[in-house]
């Protein structure tokens, strides 16, 4: 027989489904809920302008092709760390920040997996939000890392289950390694508050827990880059040697660029020596160097103090429009007398929102009013605009009575 006779069909990916569903709808329209990339207002993918600025710098510049290093893009990463740390962190003047260059966010998370699958000292067991992005489970387990919960989201209350949370952390066995999503959690939107994090790194200091930072949206989620690194930040000025993922997919809207960069936070510029020999030990089987167009793109951006102010301002815009459109939505349901409490969409941050809806209501939403969106309820509030908001709020009131 053939060789791959025995080879099972997989499930399709679940959002993959919705946009099929969403294409084969010829109802003029219908609205995409389902995708995970920021939207104009007209609907429509958006290329910051300082990115097409400095896509036009780099063409202008005729740069050859050459290999990056296996780190990378070397003034990328230094400027990437600094967003990230900021420019007066302590631990970047120490020398002691070990980072490379990753195949965006996703590339990131799995060198971070890959990284503690062969040098964590204690369990080699992750532990996840509940819920949390649907790639984490896979990323990490296929890094040869077990994968655990922990309780995050109250479906009672479409918050955060900060008391779960806290229990959760303190029953774990000392020394595990938490994943946290650093600002706009996805898929929920819910984000600890300040006074939270600070209680939150306290456990983790108290267990001797290892804190592992994902940060996908920094800037997206409240439009100001240095709020949306809080929680990390902090952490590290409270000594938590941390690791932390990046990407310039949301922020940037450089997506399909696969900008992103992973980093450690060691005790000494020694210890980071010894870390960043061990990255690229691990880097060069599994990719060699990482491709150089989108980290040259962000690298122009973060070195040129006009253009990277041009492009807080457009990260800010992008930010600001899907916080309006959060208050419009919540304003539509209001205004059709719908009595249910909506306040979780205005308070959630992000590009998604948790509704609250159940699956059979999804259903209902995409059959009989061409919404489409995931069945847990999450809906892309990059997908709404101006001009679909009062449909879907008359659509989301129906169903929901
Ligand atoms: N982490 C989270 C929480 C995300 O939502 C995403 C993007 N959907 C990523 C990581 C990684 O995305 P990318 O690989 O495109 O940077």
């Amino acid at each position: 027989g053939s060789t791959w006779a025995n080879v099972p069909q997989g499930p399709p990916d679940a959002i993959l489904g919705i946009t099929e569903a969403f294409k084969a709808d010829s109802f003029a329209e219908k609205i995409n809920l389902g995708v995970g990339a920021y939207r104009d207002d007209k609907g429509k993918p958006y290329v910051l302008p300082s990115v097409r600025s400095a896509e036009d710098k780099i063409v202008a510049s005729r740069l050859d092709k050459e290999y990056a290093a296996i780190t990378g893009v070397a003034n990328f990463t230094s400027k990437a760390a600094e967003l990230a740390y900021g420019a007066d962190s302590a631990a970047l003047k120490d020398g002691r920040v070990a980072i490379t260059q990753s195949v965006s966010g996703t590339g990131a998370l799995r060198i971070g997996g890959a990284f503690l699958e062969r040098f964590y000292p204690h369990a080699k067991k992750i532990y996840l939000p509940t819920p949390t992005w649907a790639n984490h489970n896979a990323v990490f387990s296929d890094s040869g890392l077990e994968v655990a919960k922990y309780r995050y989201y109250n479906k009672d209350t479409i918050g955060l289950d900060f008391e779960g949370l806290v229990e959760d952390l303190k029953a774990a066995p000392s020394n595990s390694i938490i994943l946290l999503h650093a600002c706009a959690h996805n898929p929920t939107g819910v984000d600890p508050t300040a006074e939270q994090w600070r209680q939150i790194s306290d456990v983790v200091k108290e267990k001797g827990h290892f804190a592992f930072f994902d940060m996908a949206y920094q800037g997206f989620a409240s439009g100001d880059a240095d709020k949306d690194a809080f929680a990390p930040r902090y952490f590290v000025e409270q000594g938590h040697n941390i690791a932390l993922c990046q990407s310039f997919a949301k922020n940037m809207g450089l997506y399909g660029e696969r900008a992103g960069a992973f980093s450690l936070v060691c005790a000494s510029a020694e210890e980071k020596k010894r870390v960043d020999s061990q990255i690229k030990i691990l880097i060069r089987p599994l990719y060699s160097n990482p491709p150089v167009h989108g980290a040259r793109i962000a690298s122009t951006i973060l070195n040129d103090p006009e253009l990277k102010k041009q492009w807080l301002g457009e990260v800010k815009g992008m930010a600001d429009r899907i916080i309006e459109m959060r208050s419009l939505l919540k304003q539509n349901l209001e205004a059709l007398g719908s009595k249910h409490d909506w306040s979780h969409i205005t308070n959630q941050i992000g590009m998604f929102a948790y509704t609250g809806l159940s699956p059979e209501q999804m259903d209902v939403l995409a059959k009989e009013h061409s919404v489409y969106a995931t069945k847990d309820g999450r809906i892309s509030v990059a997908g709404i605009t101006s001009g679909n908001v009062k449909r879907l709020a008359e659509s989301i009131y129906k169903v929901t009575g």
